[in-house]
C-alpha cells in the first residue's frame, strides 16, 4: 500500500469524480427521508496543496486551479464553493465533501486501510458528528454494511489500483453489495490507460447486475510522459438529471482543464436510459 492520495489531490480526476459526487449528494438531498453515503477508499480527508507531494506533481494545479473562472453550472459551482470552504492551499477529499454536504440526519461511514491515512482521516472527520470512521479493508467490509437501514444512499468506490486485480476486487465487491442493496446509487472511479479498460470495467459490472448505468471518461492532453491523462466514471442508478447535470459541467470544465485543446469527454449510458 504505497499509494498516497497527498500526490493527486484536486488533479482533473479529482475534479470528475468530486463534482459527481456533489451531483449526487444534491439529488439525495431534495427528499426529506434521510440517506447513507458508504466511501469504500476514503483516503485521509483533507490535503495540504502546499506540501511537499503534492507540489512534487503540481497536479492541483493542471486541475482545480484552473476552474476559477469556468460557467458557474451545478454541480461545479456547489463542488468549487465546498472545496474553497476549507480554506487556501487545502483540497477535501470524498469524505470531507460528503460531510460537508450532509444533513444532520443523513451518515457518512468513510473506510480507509492504510492506519495512517485513517489516523487523519478521523482527526480531519472529528468536527462531523454525523461521520464515522472504520480503518479496514473496503471491499470486505462493504457488504456488512448494507442495505443501509435509510434504505436510501451512495457508495462511492474509489481504490487506488496498486493491486494488478484491482478490476476482478471492484466487480466482486460490487456484485455482493448490489445483492443487498439494488436501489443503491454507486459511483465506481477508474483510471483509463488502456483503451479497453473502460470497456472490461464496465461490462464487469453490467454482469454483476447493474441495470442502469452511465459511464462517463474524460481526457486531457498528458503533461507528462507516464502520468494519467485519462480517467473514467460508472454510475450506477444514477438519480434523474445527473446526465444532463454532468454534460453541463463537463462543457464548462473542458476548456479551462484542457490547455492547447480543450479536453475530451463523453457521458453514455450503457443500461437502462432515462
Ligand atoms: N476517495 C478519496 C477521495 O476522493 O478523496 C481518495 C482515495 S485514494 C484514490 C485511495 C485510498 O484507498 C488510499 O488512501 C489508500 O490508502 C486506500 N486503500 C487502499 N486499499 C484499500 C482497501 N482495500 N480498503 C480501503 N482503503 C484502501
Amino acid at each position: 500500500m504505497n499509494y498516497r492520495h497527498a500526490y493527486h489531490a484536486g488533479n482533473f480526476a479529482d475534479v470528475l469524480k468530486h463534482t459527481a459526487l456533489v451531483a449526487v449528494l444534491l439529488h439525495l438531498r431534495k427528499k426529506e427521508a434521510p440517506f447513507a453515503v458508504i466511501d469504500t477508499h476514503a483516503g485521509r480527508g483533507l490535503y495540504d496543496l502546499s506540501g511537499r507531494e503534492a507540489q512534487k506533481t503540481g497536479e492541483a494545479g493542471q486541475g482545480i486551479a484552473k476552474l476559477a473562472a469556468a460557467a458557474a453550472v451545478e454541480p461545479l459551482a456547489t463542488y468549487l464553493h465546498v472545496a474553497k470552504s476549507f480554506g487556501a492551499n487545502r483540497y477535501p477529499g470524498s469524505p470531507l465533501i460528503a460531510a460537508r454536504l450532509i444533513r444532520r440526519k443523513d451518515r457518512l461511514v468513510a473506510i480507509e486501510k492504510h492506519p495512517e491515512e485513517a489516523e487523519a482521516l478521523a482527526e480531519a472527520l472529528k468536527p462531523f458528528n454525523r461521520a464515522r470512521v472504520i480503518a479496514a479493508d473496503g471491499y470486505t467490509r462493504l457488504p456488512k454494511l448494507l442495505p443501509p437501514p435509510e434504505r436510501r444512499g451512495l457508495i462511492l468506490i474509489d481504490p487506488p489500483f496498486e493491486a494488478a486485480n484491482e478490476f476482478e476486487q471492484i466487480a466482486r465487491a460490487f456484485g455482493e453489495a448490489i445483492k443487498r442493496f439494488a436501489t443503491g446509487i454507486y459511483l465506481i472511479w477508474f483510471p483509463i490507460k488502456t483503451k479497453s479498460d473502460a470497456e472490461a470495467l464496465s461490462g464487469e459490472i453490467l454482469a454483476r447486475g447493474a441495470t442502469k448505468l452511465i459511464r462517463i471518461q474524460l481526457a486531457v492532453s498528458a503533461k507528462e510522459e507516464g502520468r494519467l491523462a485519462e480517467t473514467g466514471l460508472l454510475t450506477v442508478n444514477p438519480p434523474f438529471g445527473f446526465d444532463a447535470a454532468m454534460r453541463e459541467t463537463l462543457a464548462a470544465i473542458a476548456t479551462p482543464l484542457g490547455g492547447a485543446s480543450p479536453a475530451k469527454w463523453s457521458v453514455d449510458w450503457l443500461a437502462g436510459e432515462g
